[in-house]
């Protein structure tokens, strides 16, 4: 039960956008409670051992980290990195592919070999430079206060990448740009990323995916973090407790009343119920969540649309393109059935109300270049993590029956997988105590239910492009209650690992 009845803020939910909400205000010197429904906190940032008796502890749900700014890094003290990945990408092509790292020469020569010529090289060179020319201009606005959407163009200062980006369907750019189907692939999986649209959708969900996927860090890099995601959700809360903040795990934020200049929060325990007070109430839950919570109606719904498998690894396997290490190729995110006709088929087939029957996917391994995740003994032996993140497996295609579909669906994607490799990945599967193979897959509706994701979105709905819209707010976190703030990933600038929309809320209560 919380030690106060009543506090300056309150935050409903332990995510880390709430532990980084929680630790800026209670290191002003504000009285400050998380309330976090589930036994841990960290929401979709977090690190388990998910095998019996196996000591891997990976990073369960998210996994790469790119949008987190170290100047919150820095200001909250953390002791927490990320290790860059010796390779970017690397996409198999029959008995070749595309490798896109370990230095600009191997990187031309891999297009040249795949292409034919230098010609896709430079339009890569070309067009990743503009966007980096972007990042190092837009990144550093997400925590600041929201510009107008004039002023980001201002800030921006080159037209033709307005346009690209934030006015035409991304696929325009991706077509002009780029003459091969595989390069045209690996450019747009950065626009699908648990987002489900197509590269010429009116909607620009696809650009404002691709967006953030090239601006973090103003740079676009994908870095791993050292321990795994948990590392920085226990580092936060750390720095959280340290300020003063008082965490409370299993406790469930079940309503909240608030007249604009004070609220009152009821919470569940397993074997009680109560009742708490607060100047300012931050919510780290979904927007879906915040309406019900205060009674509001519900906004519109959101749906996720991918499938995340983990994986532990004896060994890597071999691939059938032997001008690859495997060690290379896995250390960076290796692109499966990811060409841009492949793609369009597999949005189509979803869209259409079936699972794809060559499901795209993103795979990685994070032990490559973090092995401290594994045990000493698994370290030892040469064991190995995996990571799947498959596009375009949208949550109604598993409302009929999720458990059957859920092994379908990974049953076709690994198979995809399997098309590259020179031994099936079953023979390097481990196993866990029980003997049973390292694999666990969540499809949205299990994310749904266990992290109470809207229709299993990772980014509790649709990216939102990081400017202000009519309805206005100073940081992107204002609700119609004055005293009533969005602290997690529906926030503008919200979604993935970054921390911003935490930020962004402890400024919009200190007055910033
Ligand atoms: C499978 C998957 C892979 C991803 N991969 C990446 C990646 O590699 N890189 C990246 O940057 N992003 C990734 N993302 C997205 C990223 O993880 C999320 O956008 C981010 O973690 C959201 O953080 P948050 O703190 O805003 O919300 P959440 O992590 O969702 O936390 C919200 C918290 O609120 C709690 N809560 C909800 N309702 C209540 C209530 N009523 N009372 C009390 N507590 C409540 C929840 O239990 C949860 O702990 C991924 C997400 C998923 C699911």
């Amino acid at each position: 039960m919380p030690a106060q009845r009543s506090y300056d803020a309150v935050i409903v939910g332990g995510g880390h956008n709430g532990l980084v909400a929680a630790a800026y205000l209670a290191r002003a010197g504000r009285s400050v409670l998380v309330l976090e429904r589930l036994g841990t906190t960290g929401g979709a940032a977090v690190s388990t051992r998910p095998f019996t008796g196996v000591d891997a502890r990976l990073s369960r749900y998210s996994y790469l980290v790119s949008l987190l700014p170290p100047k919150i890094v820095h200001e909250l003290g953390l002791r927490f990195a990320v290790r860059k990945r010796s390779v970017s990408s690397y996409t198999p092509q029959g008995d070749g592919g595309l490798l896109v790292g370990g230095g600009p020469a191997r990187t031309r020569a891999s297009f040249a070999a795949l292409t034919g010529s230098d010609r896709e090289y430079q339009a890569w060179e070309s067009f990743y430079g503009r966007t980096g020319r972007l990042a190092r201009r837009v990144f550093p606005t997400l925590t600041e206060p929201l510009p107008t959407r004039a002023e980001l163009r201002a800030r921006v200062d080159d037209e033709d990448t307005w346009r690209m980006l934030f006015e035409q369907p991304l696929g325009v750019a991706v077509e002009e740009t780029f003459a091969d189907d595989l390069v045209r692939g690996v450019v747009l999986t950065d626009a699908l990323i648990g987002t489900f649209a197509g590269a010429h959708d009116a909607s620009l969900l696809q650009n404002r995916c691709f967006l953030y996927h090239v601006i973090g860090g103003g740079t676009g890099d994908w870095d791993v973090p050292v321990g795994g995601m948990g590392a920085l959700t226990d580092a936060l809360a750390g720095a959280a407790r340290a300020a003063g903040a008082e965490i409370r795990t299993g406790h469930e934020v079940t309503r909240i009343e608030s007249d604009g200049g004070h609220a009152a929060l009821t919470f569940r325990t397993d074997d009680t119920e109560g009742v708490v007070e607060a100047r300012h109430v931050l919510v780290n839950a979904s927007p879906q969540a915040l309406a019900a919570l205060l009674g509001d109606p519900p906004p519109p719904p959101a749906e996720g649309a991918q499938l995340k498998v983990n994986m532990l690894l004896t060994r890597l396997p071999r691939l059938r393109d032997r001008s690859v290490d495997p060690r290379e190729a896995f250390a960076g995110t290796v692109h499966i059935a990811e060409g841009y006709g492949r793609l369009a088929t597999a949005y189509a087939e979803a869209a259409a109300g079936r699972l794809p029957s060559a499901p795209p996917s993103e795979i990685y391994c994070h032990s490559l270049t973090d092995p401290s995740i594994l045990g000493p003994e698994l370290a030892r032996r040469g064991y190995q993590t995996l990571t799947l993140f498959g596009l375009h497996t949208p949550a109604r295609l598993f409302a009929a029956d999720n458990d059957a579909t859920r092994v379908a669906a990974l049953d076709a994607t690994l198979a995809e997988l399997d098309a590259h490799l020179d031994e099936p990945l079953a023979d390097c599967l481990a196993l866990d105590a029980d003997g049973r193979p390292c694999v666990e897959a969540r499809t949205p509706l299990d994310l749904e239910r266990d992290l109470r994701l809207p229709g299993g979105h990772i980014f509790h709905g649709d990216l939102s492009f990081p400017y202000a819209d009519e309805a206005g707010g100073r940081w992107g976190v204002e609700t119609a209650r004055s005293n009533v703030l969005v602290c997690g990933a529906g926030a503008v600038r919200g979604g993935g690992v970054s921390g911003v929309p935490g930020h962004n809320a402890a400024m919009a209560v200190l007055g910033s």
